[in-house]
Order: C-alpha cells, then structure tokens, then sequence
C-alpha cells in the first residue's frame, strides 16, 4: 500500500478494522488506535466529513483528504410508499445507479441491500435481470447504503441514534453470492463490534442458488440463507431460472441440507407465485416433498408484474390455497405482505430507470 494515485482513492469504508490499521500504520506511521478512532467515526457514527473528527490530528486528515475516498454513494433520488417503503437511489462515482430499499415495522427497521448493480441471472420474471450484469459493487459501496439510509432515517425521523436499521436482507439487486468477495468483506464490517455491530440473526442473503457459494457462506460466514426457488420442478425451475440448468433442484436442496444451521434457525425458501405457471395445487403438493427434513419456511411472493414480462400475479384466493396446501403438509408458509408496489420498489421490480424516466419522489 504505497503509492495511490489520486484518481485511484483508497476506499475507507471497504476496509476491515484489520486492513484499516494496516493502511494508518504501515503506509501512513499512524499508531494503531488511531484506525480504531477513524472506523467508529465511519461505521459507529456514519461520519462522511474528515472535518468532524476533531480527534483526529489535522496533518492525518489532510493525508485522508488527499488520499481516501469516504463516501462511494450519493442518493441521487428518494421514493416514498403510502406504506411507509422508501426507496433510495443511489449513484455511484463512475455513474452507475443502484438501489436500496427501506421498510419500517413497528418492530424493526429492515434495509434490502443490494450487491450488484444489474444481474447475470437472467430469471426471466425479474426486472433486474433484464440489465444484465453491469458491474460489482464494492464492499464500500455495499457498505455505505447501509450508512446512507441510517443517516436519511435518522434526519427524516429526527431520531437522536445514528443507525436506526436494526434488519438487512441482501435481496436487492443483483446475486449476493456471484459477489462473494466484496459480500463477505461488507459482512465482516457490518457485524464487527467496534462498527456497525448488526448480529447475524439479523442478516440474510439471498440466492438463486449457487450451490458451491451456498457451501461458503455457510463455512466462512454466520448469517441467516434464503433461498429463491420459485418452482417444483427442473422443467419449471429451468425455464424461469437459467441457473437451474447448472445445479438443479436436486443440488441446490443438498446444498441446503448440509448449510450449517445454529439452533432453532430454518432456511427460508422464496417462491414468486406466478398465475398459471407455478402455482397449482400439484405444485404445493411437490414443494412439500421436496421440503422434507429441511427446517424451512417458505415465504410465497405474489408477484408484481413488470410490463413486458409475460407473466401475472397469483389472485389471493390462490395464493392462500397454496399456503393451506403447505401448512397440512407441515411446511411453515406464509404469503408475504407486498411493500412498495406503487413505486416498483417490490421484489423483483428494482431496475434502476435513466434520470429522465425515474418517477419523481411522491
Ligand atoms: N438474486 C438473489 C437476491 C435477490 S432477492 C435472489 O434471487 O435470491 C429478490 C427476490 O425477489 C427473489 O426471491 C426473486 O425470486 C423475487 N422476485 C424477482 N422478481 C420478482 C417479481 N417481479 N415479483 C415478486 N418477486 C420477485
């Protein structure tokens, strides 16, 4: 970590507290509990302005200044649901736009985080998956939507705690885990002591299902795993989601089976009711076959419909059928509550439109 030339900035909220004192002490002959002092101030308080850290000495913040990005992310627009659902956009320093996604609860305060921006895997019901993959994001910016958000809370709920969200689910855009790396680095920031402190009960990434990143995260992370299954059968899984042509439902379920799972804990597996394609009661009736001996919960999704796609949500009836269908057969189900459909901010619908075409905030 010598030379960093000033168009290539160290990104700060991308270090663990590890490689944040190894920066201060080895390429700038700071004494260690400095970096512990600059990682409270970005990841306890969200501090993005070197001038605040008074503790700081001036001639360590003007090197930070010339050397260090803090702040990845501006939210660039911000879309308030009747139910309370904000959703945020963000834009990145090359210019890339991403979104995260707010939802308040009278007992906690979740944030959908995302970790690419577009996606690979084409699942051909899914908005996000029309972009294609554009690009990774990093751990930093991973990390600072966390921080972003937190500090919007804050202002616009005039709390007097600098990190309200008490939730994260990485179910934004993009596939958490073909961003293992960058995943697993934001991880260890979020949940350290001495930053932002989120428990692993609290956290849970999402996946397609690949099957060799599922045995990882298991291994080398403690957070909770839902897994996008969205059919009963390989014919079905395969047409909607081209991943399932790698590992199949076969695969994936083993991967489940051996994920480490502290106690009490259940996999959750999401299932997008899709009308006509995916949601009879032979469906239900396999899904709680194939679910045998996995502690699960399933979370059934009424799709929201993205023009274009071909595909229309389930009616309620339906969906409540197939719930009843799952629970005779032991299997916990319950149909999620659908939040921010009035500005596509709901599962599957986040694509972050051009400037020109985003709706205004309502
Ligand atoms: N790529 C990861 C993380 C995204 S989670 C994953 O797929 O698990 C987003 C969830 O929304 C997935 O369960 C996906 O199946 C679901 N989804 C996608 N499009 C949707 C839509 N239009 N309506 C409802 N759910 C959708």
């Amino acid at each position: 970590m010598s030379e960093h030339p000033p168009d290539h900035p160290i990104d700060l909220l991308g270090l663990t507290l590890e490689e944040l004192t190894g920066f201060l002490v080895d390429a700038l002959g700071e004494r260690p509990f400095r970096a512990r002092q600059l990682y409270r101030w970005l990841h306890q308080r969200g501090e993005t302005d070197l001038d605040r850290m008074t503790d700081l000495s001036k001639a360590l913040r003007a090197e930070l200044r010339s050397r260090a990005d803090l702040a990845p992310l501006a939210i660039d627009l911000e879309q308030r649901s009747i139910d309370g659902t904000v959703k945020y956009r963000f834009r990145t320093r090359d210019g890339r736009l991403l979104e995260s996604v707010y939802m308040p609860a009278p007992d906690r305060k979740t944030l959908c985080v995302s970790t690419q921006v577009g996606c690979a895997m084409a699942c051909t019901f899914c908005m996000t998956g029309t972009l294609g993959l554009q690009r990774n994001l990093t751990a930093a910016e991973i990390v600072a939507q966390v921080h972003g958000v937190n500090r919007a809370v804050a202002r616009d709920e005039s709390l007097t705690t600098t990190r309200p969200l008490t939730n994260l689910v990485f179910m934004g855009m993009g596939e958490p885990l073909h961003n293992f790396e960058n995943l697993k680095t934001a991880l260890t920031i979020l949940q350290s002591e001495e930053g932002p402190n989120f428990s692993h009960r609290h956290i849970t990434v999402s996946t397609v299902g690949l099957v060799p990143m599922i045995e990882r995260l298991g291994a080398e992370t403690d957070v909770k795993l839902a897994i996008s299954l969205n059919a009963s059968t390989d014919a079905q899984r395969s047409e909607l989601m081209p991943v399932n042509r790698k590992w199949n439902i076969a695969a994936l379920l083993d991967a489940a089976r051996r994920f480490p799972l502290r106690q009490g804990r259940r996999i959750t597996f999401e299932y997008v009711l899709l009308r006509g394609v995916n949601d009879a009661d032979e469906d239900a009736l396999r899904l709680v076959q194939l679910l045998r001996g996995i502690p699960a919960k399933v979370n059934l999704i009424p799709y929201n419909e993205n023009p274009g796609l071909g595909f229309a949500t389930t009616g309620e009836a339906r969906a409540e059928a197939f719930r009843d269908i799952l629970a005779q057969g032991r299997v916990a189900a319950f149909v999620r509550a659908n939040r921010g459909r009035d500005i596509a901010t709901a599962c599957g619908q986040l694509a972050n439109l051009a400037g020109g075409e985003a709706r205004q905030a309502l």
